[in-house]
């Protein structure tokens, strides 16, 4: 066969192969040290699209129908890489090593003090936040197209040194994303690890069920499935207490308005500028169930929140300031957005009383996460 021939059918082969994959790829430029990244485009039958970069294994964007069937894009990113490199407060990432702050950038396991970057100082008090200098929000994840279960599914993988941003032991962590036909966008998560270490993993993507741009989130209704949640210090890391939210602000037992008390004489809400907390969510035994549900009243969008974890971080975006500009050329405002980040709760390593976050070697981390939109 002449070369050309033979190159050409490999080629048409190949190209076959990508276009069978209902995952379809394009480029999405490259890092400043030159590593080229992609971007995967998932989409089910009823109208919901979700966008992923494997930097950050970072969600992009999510297109949500409203109650007219009219689909936008709920989730607060930018176009470039550049821009996610430079400037992202953690849009739509994975991270990791460790969700959240870590007091003092430091712990100790097994009888050793480990020092980690203190990279946020809330209040003036220097902590640990979200893995770190480079976490797993910044580094390039190798991705697979393949299909779990019947369904199409993004699997993206990592491996994090012994060592890497302080944490001990090489760590194997995989990140499955899918959507499935009922709109939900599933997200499981899988880690091995060679030492000891701690581990939270959690998704960072801020939502506007309005369209990203469209305002603040004020008008947003929550319930979140939460008896408790964990008070923090002027830091915003955790005291230790955890505490019951029956009268306070923070009982989205059933659903209020975000604006209705995020600006109550409180000392934890003005501590931490509006709703940046752990609830402890009242299912505990690491199956999947409803962690919350949020609706916005104008498009009619919900999205229902359920998770494998104990923990949810509900923050109102309230260091959002309004200089960031977004996707479709709009400033993103303060609080135009809120995340769910389900996770154990915030400072672990050095709270005894709290739920583990210790990995050891022969152990599988295991968790999922579903994010489902609908309409009414
Ligand atoms: C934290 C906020 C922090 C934000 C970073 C959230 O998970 O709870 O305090 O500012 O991440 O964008």
């Amino acid at each position: 066969m002449l070369p050309s021939l033979a190159f050409s059918l490999v080629l048409s082969a190949s190209v076959a192969l990508a276009a069978e994959s209902p995952i379809a790829v394009q480029p999405f430029g490259q890092t400043h040290d030159g590593t080229k990244v992609s971007m995967y485009t998932l989409k089910n039958s009823s109208g919901m699209s979700v966008q992923i970069t494997n930097y950050g294994a970072t969600i992009l964007r999510i297109l949500a129908p409203d109650r007219s069937g009219r689909t936008a894009d709920v989730v607060l990113g930018f176009n470039t890489l550049a821009e996610y490199e430079k400037d992202s407060p953690y849009f739509g990432a994975t991270v990791g090593r460790f969700a959240n702050r870590i007091a003092n950038g430091q712990f100790t396991l097994d009888g050793r003090t480990y020092n980690l970057a203190k990279n946020n100082s809330p209040g003036g008090i220097p902590c640990s936040l979200h893995g770190g200098k480079r976490g797993f929000d910044k580094v390039v994840w190798d991705a697979e197209r393949t299909t779990v279960d019947g369904v199409p599914a993004l699997v993206l993988n990592y491996v994090s040194k012994d060592g890497e941003e302080g944490y001990p032991g090489s760590l194997k962590v995989t990140v499955t994303y899918s959507v499935t036909d009922d709109n939900a966008l599933r997200i499981d998560y899988a880690a091995t690890t060679d030492k000891a270490t701690p581990l939270n993993l959690t998704n960072h993507t801020y939502f506007n069920l309005l369209g990203e741009g469209n305002g603040d989130v004020l008008g947003h209704r929550v319930m979140i499935n939460a008896d408790y949640y964990t008070p923090t210090n002027k830091g915003l890391i955790p005291t230790g207490e955890v505490a019951a939210v029956k009268g306070t602000p923070f009982d989205f037992t059933e659903a209020h308005v975000i604006g209705e008390r995020i600006n109550a004489d409180s000392e934890q809400i003005q501590a931490a500028g509006g709703y940046d907390h752990n609830w402890v969510l009242n299912s505990k035994d690491g199956k999947l169930a409803h962690a919350a549900t949020v609706s916005e009243p104008t498009t009619g969008r919900i999205l229902d929140v359920w998770t494998t974890e104990p923990g949810l971080q509900f923050y109102t975006g309230n260091f959002l300031d309004g200089k960031l500009v977004g996707k479709s050329g709009k400033i993103y405002p303060y609080r135009g957005a809120l995340t769910l980040e389900t996770q154990h709760f915030p400072d672990s390593p050095n709270q005894p009383g709290f739920p583990s976050t210790i990995l050891r070697p022969g152990q599988t981390y295991r968790a999922t996460t579903v994010y489902r939109f609908s309409a009414q």
